[in-house]
């Protein structure tokens, strides 16, 4: 049988779906803000950079907040695969209404984009799993060549999306966002036979139907009555108040979420503990993206309007800075593989782990400190950055992904994955309002507070690692 790399064939076709759907993402991502920034008559939306930092964080956290009822909508009713399909439709287009003059479509192509990711993100991991037998040795190898596809994707995309809407038209380069995805997607409809029986919809379940119904239901109704409303001019629904209302809406989720967990009465004493420790790594996961995620924001910015953009006497486009992070990261990561067993015993406690990602990313912001008062800087500061935030990302966030998986209670795997997406929402939130302050305050007192915030909370997680060790006791 046909197989790729020594796995599954089906693995290649998850491999350039997900690759086709974030060159989509990330090229949006990259361009996002200065299509949000730049004036009309320069092709973009004319939106103040307060208002668009909101947007983006806005966005971002709706994009991780929707992969929880996208990932219950696969598990319980369609099958992942079907899921991945709808998704990837959804987000083309997205993408492609995103390219359309006007506000209107502007708005209504971030609602699809969201939703359609929502569907396909999670999903599509999901069935690299399914392609692989429980105790598969090439499982974990098969999840580094599909984050291979992730940082393939990302990778080009600015190169040829950021290159395109900055060079010549913002809405073009929307455009060929769209277009990958419908690439990704005539690909995936090609090669679902190889995907066996991964990601088939499971036995229809009568209950999941009419919940399903009833959350439709509701979304589609907030949706409908604000977007009538605001159309009547009757509610001034502003980004300020939208992203007010998502704020309150991840704290209560936050709340109910750890709050039902750790009060409820059906764990064992292991599990209580472990999720004891979820709740601590879940924190500092939401802090790390905060900063992290400024990338495609506050830092994007940074690249715009204070860094040079001369390279050997070419004028590169600002959003060639988001290649860094995926280039970086396929070099280092099977480094870190490496190193990691390398260090066999001595190897750091998850909880180091994570304090070393917090660290970081802290230093990246550090490092633009003295930096930052300036216009024209050099270039090499934003590299160094987005140097020290892949190597954080590299010591957190395949961590995070395999704490949440060892550490959860087996009957609710799924639900820990999705405090784990839930913990990027908040952080997307968090470092959104950061960003909307661009213009407010004294850039190194931004890049100052976050670094500041972050390193104190690496400093904090060393604190934490003895007891955190007691609360993991029993897991690799
Ligand atoms: N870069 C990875 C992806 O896009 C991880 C991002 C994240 O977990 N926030 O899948």
């Amino acid at each position: 049988m046909a197989t790729f790399f020594g796995h599954p064939r089906g693995l290649a076709t998850l491999f350039f779906t997900e690759m086709w759907e974030r060159f989509g993402f990330y090229g949006v991502r990259a361009i996002l803000i200065y299509y949000m920034t730049a004036k009309v008559a320069q092709g973009g939306l004319g939106f103040s950079t307060a208002q668009s930092g909101i947007i983006y964080g806005l966005f971002l956290a709706m994009v991780y907040l929707l992969s929880l009822p996208g990932g219950w909508l696969a598990d319980n009713i369609l099958g992942q695969r079907k899921a991945v399909l709808y998704g990837g439709i959804i987000i083309a287009i997205g993408y492609y209404s995103m390219a359309l003059p006007g506000i209107a479509s502007f708005y209504s192509a971030l609602v699809l984009v969201t939703l359609g990711t929502g569907l396909l993100k999670p999903n599509v991991s999901t069935i690299v799993g399914g392609l692989y037998s429980e105790n598969d040795p090439r499982r974990d190898s098969g999840f580094s060549i599909f984050y291979m596809g992730i940082n393939t994707g990302a990778l080009i995309a600015p190169l040829i999306i950021g290159t395109v809407g900055e060079k010549f038209n913002y809405r073009y380069g929307l455009a060929l966002a769209g277009v990958g995805m419908t690439a990704g997607l005539i690909q995936y409809t090609l090669g679902a036979k190889y995907l066996e029986g991964a990601g088939m919809p499971p036995p229809p379940n009568p209950k999941a139907r009419r919940q399903a119904v009833i959350g439709a239901a509701v979304i589609l109704a907030a949706v409908a009555i604000v977007a009538g409303l605001s159309a009547g001019h009757i509610l001034q629904v502003s980004a300020e108040g939208l992203s007010d209302v998502l704020g309150a809406m991840l704290t209560v989720i936050t709340v109910a979420v750890f709050g039902g967990l750790l009060l409820s009465s059906g764990w064992t004493p292991v599990e209580r503990k472990r999720l004891a420790a979820i709740f601590v790594l879940f924190l500092a996961s939401a802090m790390f993206w905060s900063a992290f995620e400024q990338a495609g924001s506050t830092l994007s910015l940074f690249a715009q309007r204070n860094t040079r953009d001369v390279l050997m006497g070419y004028h590169f486009p600002a959003s060639w800075f988001q290649t860094l992070n995926s280039l970086f990261l396929v070099i280092f990561a099977p480094i870190f593989a490496a190193l990691w067993i390398k260090l066999g015993r001595r190897e750091p406690s998850m909880t180091i782990k994570f304090s070393l990602g917090l660290l970081f990313v802290g230093l990246g912001y550090a490092v633009l400190i003295p930096v930052a008062g300036g216009k024209a800087v050099s270039p090499m500061w934003l590299t160094l950055t987005y140097l020290f935030h892949t190597i954080g990302e590299l010591c957190l966030s395949p961590v995070g992904l395999s704490a949440m998986t060892k550490l959860a209670p087996q009957r609710i795997a799924a639900l820990i994955m999705g405090v784990w997406f839930l913990s990027i929402s908040v952080g997307e939130f968090i470092g959104g309002r950061v960003a909307s302050l661009y213009e407010q305050f004294p850039l190194p007192l931004i890049f100052g507070v976050v670094a500041v915030f972050s390193i104190a909370c690496a400093l904090i997680l060393v604190l934490f690692n003895g007891p955190m060790k007691k609360l993991t006791a029993g897991v690799k």
